[in-house]
């Protein structure tokens, strides 16, 4: 039955379950997807936006007019405007200079005031989007920064409501999570829940080619050869997030950029879910250890946010062919208003 709220952050939180059919064919197992595009601001990050901001307004730290700051140019950036206008506070993100027009407008037209920091200076330069955002907070009274790598109010958001989620939509059966990690928080806090309630589901991290994370994962160290660019938005790090909860998880899969395309554009073709470029990233990981899962296990797989933040990107054959991504492959795959 539809309801009646009395604004939209009042749908933040309680996302569908739904049962992927035809990517997972071949496969013993049940699988499910977590639509986080159902939240209102379409991604997993609103959860932590209304998180956060909710829980320093408990704290004392934000009056009426206050100011929230942070660095980012995607999802948060947006779920933190989202948050910003109903609540009445000012929201300031610093970005890097290379971030897209299209992301830009977007974040201005959900009211956000983007400053535009050089890409190419050290993280501790005092040009740099980590070091303006902080002088900002630092100088205006009445902000917060939300700082969502090191925050760990970004995991306990999810051990609050995407884990207690998860337990009830599957009635406990669950036996794998499977999500990316970027700050680690939605894989992290909902593992961390759902490890309370049954010690043996296995949560299952996803890091990109070009990431530090899983290798840090396994020998607790840095590996800086390993670091490279890599086009997935949104998962995998050159620095270890204290909002990842590295003691909940049981194993990493690296994936690269051109199977998580093909992926995501294969979720949309043949299960009508238009979602981003790390859900296709989480079902990369899932075929590579199919032989993990028995026909008793009923495995969730979180995808994090809309397709449509990804029109010039994976759902753009012009792109897909721009990155090397081979023409053939893309046979069945391509938007059907291009061939
Ligand atoms: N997918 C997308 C598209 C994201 O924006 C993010 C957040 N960076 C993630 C996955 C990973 O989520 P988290 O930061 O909670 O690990």
């Amino acid at each position: 039955m539809a309801g009646t709220y009395n604004n939209v952050l009042e749908l933040i939180n309680n996302t569908p379950l739904v049962r992927l059919n035809k990517v997972t064919e071949g496969m013993k197992g049940k699988f499910f997807a977590k639509l986080e595009c159902y939240n209102p601001g379409h991604s997993t990050k609103d959860r932590i936006a209304l998180h956060i901001i909710e829980n320093a307004e408990r704290k004392g730290l934000l009056k009426p007019g206050a100011t929230i700051v942070e660095t980012t140019s995607g999802n948060t950036g947006f779920s933190i405007a989202m948050v910003s206008i109903v609540k009445g506070y000012k929201c300031i993100l610093a970005v890097s200079d290379k971030t897209k027009p299209e992301k830009i407008s977007f974040l201005r037209a959900m009211g956000a005031k983007v400053y535009l920091c050089p890409a190419n200076v050290p993280a501790d330069d005092p040009r740099s989007y980590y070091e303006v955002a902080k002088k900002i907070a630092a100088e205006t009274p009445n902000s917060i920064y939300i700082n969502q790598y090191f925050n760990k109010e970004n995991t306990k958001s999810h051990y609050l409501t995407t884990g207690p989620e998860i337990w009830e939509q599957t009635q406990g059966k669950i036996t794998h999570l499977i999500g990316c990690t970027g700050t680690g928080g939605t894989l992290t806090g909902a593992a961390e829940y759902l490890k309370e309630k049954n010690p043996n589901i296995k949560i299952i991290g996803v890091d990109a080619v070009g990431s530090v994370l899983k290798k840090y994962f396994e020998t607790g160290e840095i590996d800086p050869n390993e670091i490279k660019p890599y086009q997935i938005e949104g998962l995998g790090k050159n620095l270890i997030p204290e909002a990842l909860d590295f003691s909940v998880i049981d194993k990493y899969v690296k994936v690269s950029d051109e199977p998580s395309a093909y992926a995501t554009r294969e979720i949309a073709l043949k299960e009508a879910m238009m979602v981003g470029y790390t859900s296709g990233a989480s079902l990369t990981a899932t075929r590579k250890i199919a032989e993990d899962f028995t026909d008793e296990s009923v495995v969730v797989l979180i995808f994090p946010d809309h397709g449509s933040r990804y029109m010039t990107k994976v759902f753009s054959d012009e792109w897909m062919q721009s990155q090397g991504f081979v023409k053939s492959r893309l046979n069945g795959l391509e938007s059907h208003a291009t061939i």
